[in-house]
């Protein structure tokens, strides 16, 4: 299929220096039966927002050659109110920003604070945008390696930054590829390690996960931002809505390189629908772990080795040749992500029959001796 994605770049234009060698973020596009690459919530929006949605969208017609709300009032109290329910901290509307997804909030806080050559760091493996988004803001990225279970390893990290002053720390809970989450008490430990620096906690799964959300820090330190999707838990992936939260006078530095009108009026509707109704959308979510719960143990009991998930996907190994393994679930039109761990694989959860023909076709495999471990 032709895809501007592959149309090799016209390298004789004046191409910015950093970009020579490099390639654009994406996973591969391919049209499989079970796609469970992506970390999307695998379930359709529930039927009574879809219904409301519309009603909204018919009305915002009527207003459509006017700009939208630039600073989306009605959107940030709906996200203000929807995080105070389900963390029980009081968090105003001028404490939150939205964008067209979490990676316009990061790109737009990146360039808040970017100089050229600022230091950025990242524990990984994680979320490869934050690299990226980073060297295209023009600072520094260094990786941090997390130890063999993928956590961040407290110490290491500590004397990291003491020692290296970095302008942007990203902390990402649960983690993308890993699941692993990263408690309150040692996330702390790193932001009182680097009092100067601005930490961005991406908690993208927040709402797959036990812990509890660094948002009960904001009061405590104003150089946290807390960046959060509707794009998993609220099966919004295709609207592109993300949002952060901070202090009020963190938040504002955002206005500073927000386009005039991102959000399109649109976009604030259809959100702000979701957000009044995310009771029906947490059934969902619940569902999602279930599956989650039942999918680490089949893949335990036929001998893979399952990193702990607090997210809505597995990172599961413990492979002698992963790509292999990808390959051959790509022929059985699954496609799951190659993340560039050595040995593993990461499968994002999908509906209950998804869930079940990716175990029995893993099951096949295995009886047919067509996946060996290290
Ligand atoms: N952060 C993390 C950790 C993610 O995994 C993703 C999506 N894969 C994003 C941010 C960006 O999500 P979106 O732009 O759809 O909100």
């Amino acid at each position: 299929m032709s895809n501007i994605e592959n149309i090799e770049i016209n390298k004789k234009l004046p191409l910015g220096k950093k970009f020579l060698t490099a390639n654009a973020y994406g996973a591969p596009v391919l049209d499989c039966r079970i796609k469970l690459n992506t970390n999307e919530n695998p379930f359709n929006l529930p039927q009574k927002v879809k219904t409301l949605i519309l009603t909204e969208l018919d009305k915002s017609l009527e207003s459509s050659n006017r700009y939208p709300d630039r600073s989306h009032e009605l959107l940030r109290e709906a996200i203000a109110d929807y995080l105070q329910e389900i963390t029980q901290e009081k968090i105003s509307k001028n404490q939150v920003w939205a964008a067209n997804g979490s990676n316009e909030i990061l790109q737009q806080i990146l360039q808040a604070f970017s100089d050229p050559g600022a230091l950025a760091v990242g524990f990984e493996p994680s979320y490869s945008m934050h690299k990226i988004l980073s060297e295209v803001n023009g600072y520094q990225y260094i990786a941090i390696p997390r130890d063999k279970n993928f956590l961040i390893d407290q110490k290491v990290a500590v004397d990291y930054l003491k020692s290296n002053e970095p302008r942007i720390v990203f902390i990402t809970t649960p983690n993308n590829p890993t699941g692993t989450s990263t408690n309150l008490r040692n996330l702390e430990g790193l932001i009182e390690a680097a009092p100067n620096a601005i930490f961005i906690v991406d908690e993208a799964y927040g709402e797959f996960s036990q812990s509890r959300s660094a948002i009960s820090l904001i009061s405590k330190y104003s150089n946290l931002f807390v960046t959060r999707t509707m794009s998993k838990a609220f099966a919004f992936a295709g609207a592109r809505i993300g949002y952060v939260t901070a202090q009020s006078q963190t938040i504002a530095a955002l206005t500073l390189t927000r386009l005039p009108y991102h959000l399109s009026l649109q976009s604030q509707i259809m959100a702000r629908v979701a957000l009044k109704n995310y009771k029906l959308l947490q059934q969902q979510v619940h569902e999602i772990i279930q599956i989650r719960n039942w999918m680490s143990t089949e893949l335990t009991t036929m001998g893979f080795y399952i990193v702990e998930s607090d997210a809505n996907f597995l990172l599961f190994g413990n492979l002698l040749d992963e790509k292999a393994l990808w390959r051959a679930l790509v022929d059985e039109s699954i496609l799951v992500r190659d993340v560039g761990i050595k040995g593993f694989l990461r499968v994002s959860v999908g509906t209950q029959a998804e869930s079940k023909t990716f175990v029995q076709t893993l099951q096949d495999l295995l009886n047919n001796n067509l996946i060996k471990f290290a």
